[in-house]
Formats: structure tokens, C-alpha cells, sequence
């Protein structure tokens, strides 16, 4: 049998790199850390090497089709398939608390539809009892949406991917049209595009975990907490290290029972279906 793999994007640094980190040192296989940008990714390699740890390294731009149909084929070709994946890769709003159209596109886009093209090119090569995180946030629970109708939607039990990207859609000619209604997203609709992208994140974790029941694969999505990253501009209760340990346990230790979850920092399964719950993000945890 050939040796396991376990792949995760956007790897180069934070959270992602710190995954990889902890992968080498426990996961008995293969760890492949990616970035969109080659001589960024070489040089985290070159980072964990001087640590002896030793991690196969891939370009991967999760929002070039072209990028990752290339590495499908190296996998396919060197591995002959995926045992555990970490969707990680992402970008967030910086500093800027309202973004506009283009940025909000750029974020929705490497967020949340990176990922319908990574379960198209690459779920089919996830073996039998594998396991996938989507790494989402605290921006990714349902109570960060205000919007009844699409509160119901999204909450459906016969949700559908076409909800999911008609949601998105909705959020995006909103703001291209300039009739985005920010009081239909929680905390003043503060990094909305981010909050839409990872709900969005979040509900697909659900109907991926359908789809891949039949090959018991695990699709779980996670908020690893509030990290000092670049992401946060060094704002944070944790480090990489420590915000690692979920993803990871979700990766390797978690039972394989546990399916199309929503899971906090500190591995509890939450209700993402919880619309009045306390869970969604505040922007004023950036000031504390
Ligand atoms: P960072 O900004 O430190 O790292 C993001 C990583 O994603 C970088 O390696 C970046 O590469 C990569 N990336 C961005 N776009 C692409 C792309 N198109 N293709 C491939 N890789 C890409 O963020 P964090 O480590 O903080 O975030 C990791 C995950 O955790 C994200 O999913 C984020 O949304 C989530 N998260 C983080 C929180 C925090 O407090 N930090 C809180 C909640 C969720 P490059 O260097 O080239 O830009």
C-alpha cells in the first residue's frame, strides 16, 4: 500500500504553516506544504528543515484551476491519493472594516469558491476514510447572517450548493450595486464579505459531508480562534502553535464518527444552525 498523504493550503505561514509543522511531527506519511507563491513556500520548507522536520513541498494557488489541475496530477502521479486535507488558504479584510466590490470579490473567491474547485479536482482523489477541514472562523457561524430569508435558506435541510453560491452572489451584486444592506450582517456588517465567504465555508462543509458519506470521509469545518498572523495584523489570544492543535486533531485524532461539524478552538461541536447564539465575531476582540 502506498504511503499516506496529508496535504494543506496556503501553507507557507501562520496557522497553515504551523499545521504542517505539527503534521511532521506526528502524521506517519507524507506532508505536502503549498503556497500560491513558489520561493515564499520553498522558504517555509527551508524554515522546518532547520527544525529536522521534513515536509514535500507543491505550488498551489487555490483560485488558479490551471494551478491546481497541475498538482492533481503530481499527487496522481507520485502518491496516488490524499488521506487527510486542510483547506486553509485564505485572506481576510486586513484592516479595512468595509471593503469594496473588487475586494470583497478577491475574498469570496480564495475563501469560498477555491473550494467548489478543490471538491471538484480534488476530492476524487481523497482515499476511503479520509479526512477534510475547512479551516472557517468565527465569521463562519450562521449567527453572523441577520437576513431572515437567508438565515431559512441556509438552514434547509435539503440545502443545495446553488443556495450556497446564491448566497454569495447576493452578498457581491449587493455591493456592485451599491443596495447592500449592512444591517443584514452582524456587528454593523463590519469584514462582511469575509463573514459571507466563510459562512459559506462552513454551510458547503454540510453538503460535502454528504457527498462523501458513501466513502466515509470526514468533512469538518473549524474557528481556530483569534491568532497572532499576518491575517490579524499580530492581534490575538494564540499563537500558531496552539491554534494548530484543532485543525490537527480534527486531522488524526478526532473520531471518525464526528461529520460535517462546525467546531470551536477548543473542540467543542457547536450548533451552526444556532442563528441567535452568541458565536459570531465582534471587532472589538481586535481592540482587547
Ligand atoms: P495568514 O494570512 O497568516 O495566512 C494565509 C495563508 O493563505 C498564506 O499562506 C497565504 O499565502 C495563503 N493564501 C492566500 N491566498 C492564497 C491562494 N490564492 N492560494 C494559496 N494560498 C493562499 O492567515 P492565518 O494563518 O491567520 O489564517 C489561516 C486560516 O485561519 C484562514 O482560513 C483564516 O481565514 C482562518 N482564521 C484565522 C484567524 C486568525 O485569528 N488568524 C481567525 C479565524 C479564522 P501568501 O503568503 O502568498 O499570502
Amino acid at each position: 500500500m502506498s504511503q499516506k498523504l496529508a496535504v494543506v493550503t496556503g501553507s507557507n505561514k501562520g496557522i497553515g504553516l504551523a499545521v504542517v509543522k505539527a503534521l511532521c511531527k506526528r502524521f506517519n506519511g507524507t506532508v505536502y506544504l503549498t503556497s500560491r507563491d513558489e520561493s515564499r513556500g520553498k522558504a517555509a520548507v527551508a524554515e522546518l528543515n532547520k527544525l529536522g522536520l521534513k515536509p514535500a513541498y507543491h505550488q498551489l494557488d487555490v483560485i488558479d484551476r490551471k494551478s491546481i489541475e497541475r498538482f492533481r496530477d503530481h499527487i496522481k502521479k507520485n502518491h496516488g491519493g490524499i488521506d487527510i486535507l486542510v483547506n486553509n488558504a485564505a485572506v481576510a479584510n486586513s484592516v479595512e472594516l468595509y471593503n469594496n466590490y473588487e475586494e470583497c470579490k478577491y475574498i469570496v473567491d480564495i475563501n469560498y469558491k477555491s473550494l467548489l474547485t478543490i471538491q471538484e479536482l480534488l476530492f476524487p482523489l481523497i482515499r476511503d476514510n479520509g479526512r477534510i477541514v475547512n479551516i472557517s472562523s468565527d465569521c463562519g457561524h450562521l449567527s453572523n447572517i441577520r437576513n431572515k430569508y437567508w438565515i431559512d435558506r441556509l438552514s434547509k435541510k435539503d440545502l443545495t450548493v446553488k443556495d450556497v453560491n446564491e448566497f454569495v452572489d447576493w452578498f457581491l451584486e449587493g455591493v456592485k450595486n451599491g443596495t447592500f444592506n449592512y444591517d443584514d450582517i452582524a456587528d454593523g456588517g463590519t469584514v462582511a464579505a469575509y463573514r459571507v465567504a466563510k459562512v459559506g465555508v462552513s454551510a458547503l462543509t454540510i453538503l460535502q459531508q454528504k457527498e462523501l458519506e458513501p466513502r466515509n470521509i470526514s468533512v469538518n469545518s473549524m474557528h481556530p480562534g483569534l491568532v497572532r498572523t499576518d491575517m490579524t495584523v499580530g492581534a490575538g489570544f494564540y499563537s500558531t502553535d496552539e491554534a494548530a492543535e484543532t485543525p490537527v486533531y480534527l486531522a488524526l485524532d478526532a473520531p471518525q464518527s464526528l461529520k460535517g461539524q462546525y467546531v470551536w478552538y477548543d473542540r467543542k461541536v457547536l450548533d451552526w444552525y444556532d442563528y441567535k447564539a452568541d458565536w459570531f465575531f465582534k471587532t472589538s476582540t481586535l481592540k482587547s
